[in-house]
């Protein structure tokens, strides 16, 4: 963290500005939070802009949308799903194919607001210690989940599912869906340090197995520039992605392919450097020179 202040981002607020230094959190609010009016103002006031939920959506009668994970679920279970979903599915995949499969979790997941409250919270009561789950497991859940769709015919992870729930939540009516949004909050806050998105979704897993070739990517044409500050690795959802990038690990080029980065974008923000950018995932090798010095993530 900055030398000159406990807050991460204070030294990038001094050196570009409030705005700067929270432009793409800023955006990023936006379209989660706009993405969750679309689906509102039809049960509010009869404006169906977006008719469904996160699962499977029909925009303007014309766009199908529909999550991936969803589909093979129903795939595994038994279900055959119709001509709409298969073309709904297919344009989500290209569109994350495109923009990183876990920029779901940043720009559209509404948990991510909660989670993402839970890790400010912490920071600022100053809460340290943390359980420890491998990263890993998220993966094993997803696999499990799969697995128990398949033996009882049923599309297993939706019955539990926060993400679906805490949407479908706000759309129709919170109900049981506020135990289950507490418990994510509360176990962030007191247990785990982005304990829910960073170690045990299985959604997120799923999205960061698209991500896996993503073209939207982290760059950092600047790393040379990073004077350890630790700022990034503070925001960061994430925090071992950065390191590889960031210090040549192992002739790692100056670019973030590791496919859990959520392209949130904070640490191009809080970086008063100006180390990191949005680009491509390929030409990284335009600057391959690093830092001297070493961080360790916390
Ligand atoms: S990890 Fe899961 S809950 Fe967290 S933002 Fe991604 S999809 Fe949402
Ligand atoms: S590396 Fe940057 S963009 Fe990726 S998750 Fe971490 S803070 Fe977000």
């Amino acid at each position: 963290m900055s030398a000159s202040s406990q807050r991460p981002g204070a030294e990038a607020v001094a050196a570009k500005g409030w705005l700067a230094a929270h432009k793409w959190l800023i955006l990023r609010r936006a379209s989660q939070l706009g993405i969750l009016l679309l689906f509102l103002v039809g049960p509010w006031f009869g404006w169906w802009i977006v008719k469904g939920n996160l699962n499977s959506s029909y925009t303007l009668d014309f766009l199908p949308l529909t999550d991936p994970y969803l589909l093979l679920q129903a795939l595994m279970s038994g279900q055959t799903p119709e001509r709409l979903g298969l073309i709904g599915v297919t344009i989500v995949v290209l569109f994350y194919l495109l923009v990183g499969g876990r920029t779901y979790c940043s720009w559209v997941c509404p948990v991510n607001l909660v989670t993402d409250f839970a890790a400010w919270l912490r920071s600022r009561l100053g809460l340290k210690g943390s359980a420890h789950i491998s990263r890993q497991t998220r993966y094993w859940i997803l696999a499990m989940t799969l697995l128990v769709s398949a033996a009882t015919g049923t599309i297993a992870w939706e019955m539990v599912n926060p993400v679906s729930m805490l949407h479908r939540g706000l759309i129709f009516g919170m109900g049981f869906a506020w135990a289950v949004i507490l418990v994510v909050f509360l176990f962030d806050l007191f247990v785990m340090r982005h304990g829910w998105c960073g170690h045990l979704c299985p959604v997120g897993a799923f999205y960061s197995l698209i991500g896996k070739f993503g073209l939207l990517r982290v760059k950092l044409p600047a790393r040379a520039a990073c004077n350890d500050c630790m700022d990034c690795f503070a925001v960061c959802p994430e925090q071992q992605v950065i390191r590889p990038a960031l210090k040549g690990i192992d002739g790692a080029p100056p670019v973030i392919l590791e496919a859990n980065c959520t392209n949130c974008g904070r640490c191009i923000d809080v970086c008063s450097k100006d180390v990191f950018r949005f680009g491509t995932r390929f030409g990284a090798a335009e600057s391959t020179a690093v830092a001297k010095v070493s961080p360790v993530p916390k």
